[in-house]
């Protein structure tokens, strides 16, 4: 192991108490992350040090706090490693980046007949913008399968472009089948077309090294609280071409350049999608949750959650008489599944008072749950400060389900 578990986690006060006499075990993190001392510091050190509103003021703490909100711009530039700054948009999280994109590119590239790419297994974030901008727009919602595994088919995908196809819109990572799209292949498939493909990135910057130039997608969203930072922060990442030629998202301080009582002209990217105060304090605490994610280095993190990820399936395979939704050997650190025909409540209540947080239901995942015909699943999702003992936990817990319910 390339970190000291124990040295991580003790950065993080949530995991050093009790629940129901039991030290919290928490396997909730596709949900959101745990935020480490350093990221809860820089809210604090924010507010005790820069709090002032940012960009418009000459005084010293204004300059300081928005030094401070663009340097952290920079950091998450190069910590996805996209060309330029202003190609990095603050918003407020993966939801906002993806309604933005679906509503200003619905705005200035779809017509009546054309077509969006989506797929069965996205989130309702990732799948509800489009639907609606298609109704909309009198355009048409085109949605990939998934085979047994939770793998999408590169060769439907392939059937599936044509003409009137204008986006591709999928996850890097399923937030219920844990799989890793081949996200890379599928945007050159998608740019021999012409077509732009969106990554919804909210499953993928906390679990892999994300490089957006290398994958060469055009958009990549998503949420700081899925990677230690606060709630309320995110990123929304466009190509500078693309991020040029929309229309603003919302209207109002900021985004304008001037405003006549006629009609009004917009500033310059990145500010052009970042009307009103945005979250100062948030970005503070994602520019230590990048710091922190630095430190241990994503590779060492994706690497430790892939061994975490084999030990549960392992000992989770051995129970007997659970059913896994999602195999693929391309697979982040989530374990959806079913114990015998037990529902999934019934299942996460008995989980819980043992002191360990699963989460239960569809995953705002509608359309994937009709698709394999069940109400929903029990979801364990691990993080880089989980152990193989806590799992050990789960699985007598899973034990446990078992001899009370069926
Ligand atoms: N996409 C995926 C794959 C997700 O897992 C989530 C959160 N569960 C979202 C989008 C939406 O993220 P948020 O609620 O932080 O905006």
């Amino acid at each position: 192991m390339s970190f000291n578990i124990e040295k991580v986690r003790a950065d993080f006060p949530i995991l050093q108490q009790q629940i129901y006499k039991h030290p919290l075990i928490y396997f909730d993190n596709a949900a959101s992350t745990q935020k480490p001392r350093q990221v809860i510091e820089a809210i604090t050190w924010y507010y005790e040090h820069d709090n002032c509103n940012i960009h418009r003021g000459v005084h010293y703490l204004s300059v300081k706090a928005t030094e401070a909100y663009e340097e952290t711009r920079e950091k998450i530039r190069a910590f996805i490693n996209a060309k330029k700054s202003c190609e990095i948009i603050f918003t407020k999280g993966a939801t906002e980046s993806l309604n933005l994109v679906a509503s200003s590119f619905g705005k200035r590239y779809i017509k009546p007949g054309d077509e969006v790419i989506t797929s069965i297994m996205e989130h309702h974030s990732n799948f509800v913008p489009w639907q609606q901008m298609c109704l909309e727009r009198g355009a048409s919602l085109r949605i990939l399968g998934i085979n047994e595994k939770g793998e999408i088919d590169l060769d439907e995908l392939k059937k599936l472009l044509n003409k009137k196809t204008r986006l591709i819109a999928l996850t890097h990572i399923s937030n219920v089948l844990g799989t890793i799209n081949p996200v890379k292949e599928i945007v050159a498939i998608a740019h021999q077309h012409d077509v732009p493909v969106l990554l919804d990135g909210a499953q993928g910057v906390s679990h892999l090294p994300v490089d957006v130039q290398d994958l060469d997608c055009d958009f990549y969203c998503f949420s700081g609280h899925k990677m230690y930072a606060p709630m309320g922060t995110g990123v929304m990442y466009g190509k500078e071409r693309y991020l040029e030629e929309l229309p603003p998202y919302q209207l109002g301080g900021e985004m304008i350049k001037e405003v006549f009582t006629g009609r009004s002209t917009f500033n310059e990217l990145p500010f052009k999608f970042e009307a009103g105060t945005p979250n100062v304090e948030g970005v503070a605490g994602l520019r230590a949750a990048v710091a922190y994610l630095q430190d241990l280095g994503m590779d060492n993190i994706s690497s430790y959650e892939d061994d975490l990820l084999k030990y549960a399936t392992e000992k989770m395979s051995a129970i007997g008489g659970i059913k896994f939704y999602g195999t693929s050997h391309h697979k982040a650190s989530v374990i959806s599944f079913l114990i015998g025909g037990t529902h999934p409540y019934d299942a996460g209540m008995i989980i819980d008072k043992l002191g360990i947080a699963v989460r239960t239901g569809h995953h705002c995942a509608m359309p994937l749950m009709d698709f394999l015909k069940i109400p929903g699943t029990v979801r364990a999702s691990f993080a880089f400060y989980n152990t193989t003992e806590e799992i050990d936990q789960l699985v007598s817990a899973i034990n446990k389900v078992k001899e009370m319910l069926l």
